[in-house]
């Protein structure tokens, strides 16, 4: 399959959902709360692969004097958040931009905020803190949630799966090393529970899957999709005792 017929199936599974990725408002809170920043300031905000907004109506509820960016590779997404902030209600507050996490029109050192929940892997954790470390102000603050794996040693079912799929996961403990090398210091960490994987993205994620496959009955590329969607839920099942998301909140050293 090419890669347009792969991304045209995806957004059209996903699009529909509240969330593209693991997650919840309450991580969402926590995570703001972790910046210390003052939620009444005329902060200049990204949300970086925003797909149709979760974390982005999160923050606009709460930043009420921001201008918040959010950014998706896909067009598609961004309608769907476009009419949720229209709705909502932020209209003001919110524009969202299709562009490339890696190639940003945002002027050096410009934002107070940079927010990623479960995007920075389409760069690579490495390069999305450097490339945005200089698009933050001096002092400037990232909140972004990487697969983290929860305990050295991970069995080798999944160690394999997720060095195939993305081999900068790794302990915490290395994640913040990267950090505090590339010029951040660690505000906060904690990790994503189970319920944001599985009540709010796989099981929402599942209910579509029926639809989706009636809709492109016959369709062996649509069927791999699905195949593929299923066996990362249940390597989630699985081992979820051993990787999440771990959201970081690191503060720009300057
Ligand atoms: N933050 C959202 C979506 C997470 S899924 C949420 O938590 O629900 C990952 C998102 O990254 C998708 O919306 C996908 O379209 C977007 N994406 C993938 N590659 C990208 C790129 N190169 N630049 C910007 N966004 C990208």
């Amino acid at each position: 399959m090419d890669d347009a017929a792969l991304f045209a199936l995806l957004v059209e599974l996903h699009r529909d959902g509240e969330r593209q990725g693991p997650g919840s408002e309450k991580d969402t809170l926590r995570a703001l709360a972790l910046t210390q920043l003052d939620t009444s300031a005329a902060l200049q905000v990204a949300d970086m692969g925003c797909g149709t907004g979760a974390s982005t109506l999160v923050l606009a509820s709460q930043l009420k004097n921001a201008h918040i960016t959010a950014v998706d590779l896909f067009p598609d997404f961004l309608d769907i958040l476009s009419q949720r902030i229209s709705a909502g209600g932020y209209s003001e507050q919110v524009e969202t931009l299709a562009a490339s996490m890696d190639a940003l029109p945002f002027t050096e050192a410009s934002l107070d905020l940079i927010w990623s929940e479960g995007a920075i892997y389409n760069m690579g954790f490495a390069k999305g803190i450097e490339a945005w470390k200089t698009l933050l102000r001096p002092g400037g603050v990232l909140a972004v949630s990487e697969i983290t794996w929860l305990h050295p040693d991970p069995p080798k079912e999944i160690q394999r799966y997720w060095h195939h799929e993305y081999p900068e996961i790794a302990t915490a403990s290395e994640k913040i090393a990267i950090l505090e090398r590339g010029g951040y210091d660690l505000m906060g960490y904690f990790v994503l529970p189970s319920t944001s994987w599985i009540q709010n993205y796989y099981k929402p994620t599942e209910d579509r899957i029926p639809a989706f496959l009636q809709r492109h009955a016959g369709q062996l590329d649509a069927e791999d999709l699905v195949k593929v969607e299923r066996q990362e839920a249940d390597l989630y099942q699985r081992f979820q005792d051993w990787f999440s998301y771990g959201f970081y909140i690191a503060r720009n050293r300057g």
